[in-house]
């Protein structure tokens, strides 16, 4: 394994964040990467974490899975900042950056699982799944878990909803479907019935899978 330094990772999980939202301006990639130190470009190509070529750069397979881990790292350290420390979305930014750089295979992948393998940061940004995710069992120690997981007559506080379409998940918030609701199960079938506040709502299992609860203690 490459040595690897602290500015290199935050460098390589900047590429892949750009990739991710597929935007290929050269320039303005330069430009964020330059922030962190002026000379970061020549020495992520030295160490052979990236190629650069026609004014595009790519990870190397070595560079990618730095990129990989680096961002998983941070999505689920923001996951446990927000959902279960209660830190606000605007904040966990920074902390979650520290975070990224510490933690170890094994603790990330404990993360995860007391998570309930979340998919989605609180950006809605996709989490790359680890080791943990692919063999994920029913994890019944999980603190979050998805509603379809819950049975009739549980109660629960809505953590987060992970729904991409914002029409749906609009109609959920101005229903009053919110992170800090404690939502009521009340039946599974033929769908899932919840009551929040004085709202129930009916909701098909597809549905329910995107909304994720913090068991209550
Ligand atoms: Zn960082
Ligand atoms: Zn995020
Ligand atoms: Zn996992």
């Amino acid at each position: 394994m490459q040595e690897k330094t602290r500015e290199q990772e935050e460098a390589l999980g900047i590429i892949w964040h750009f990739r991710e939202r597929k935007i290929k301006d050269f320039d303005r990639i330069i430009g964020k990467l330059k922030e962190i130190s002026p000379g970061i470009c020549d020495c992520l190509v030295e160490k052979g974490f990236i190629e650069i070529k026609d004014k595009t750069i790519e990870l190397t397979p070595s560079g990618e899975k730095i990129a990989y881990n680096i961002t998983r790292r941070h999505r689920l350290a923001e996951r446990l900042l927000h959902d279960v420390l209660e830190i606000n979305k605007e904040e966990i930014d920074q902390s979650a950056c520290e975070f990224e750089h510490i933690l170890s295979d094994e603790v990330t992948d404990s993360i995860c699982t007391l998570l309930g393998h979340p998919k989605f940061c609180p950006h809605n940004s996709p989490i790359p799944a680890g080791e943990c995710c692919t063999k994920a069992k029913e994890e019944l120690e999980s603190i979050v878990v998805s509603l379809d997981k819950l049975k009739s007559g549980d109660t629960a506080r809505i953590a987060y909803i992970s729904i991409l379409e914002h029409q749906r998940l609009h109609k959920l918030l101005s229903l009053g479907i919110i992170p800090g609701k404690i939502l009521h199960l009340h039946q599974t079938e033929p769908a899932f019935v919840i009551k929040v506040d004085e709202t129930q709502i009916a909701l098909d299992k597809d549905f329910a899978k995107n909304i994720y609860l913090r068991r209550s203690t």
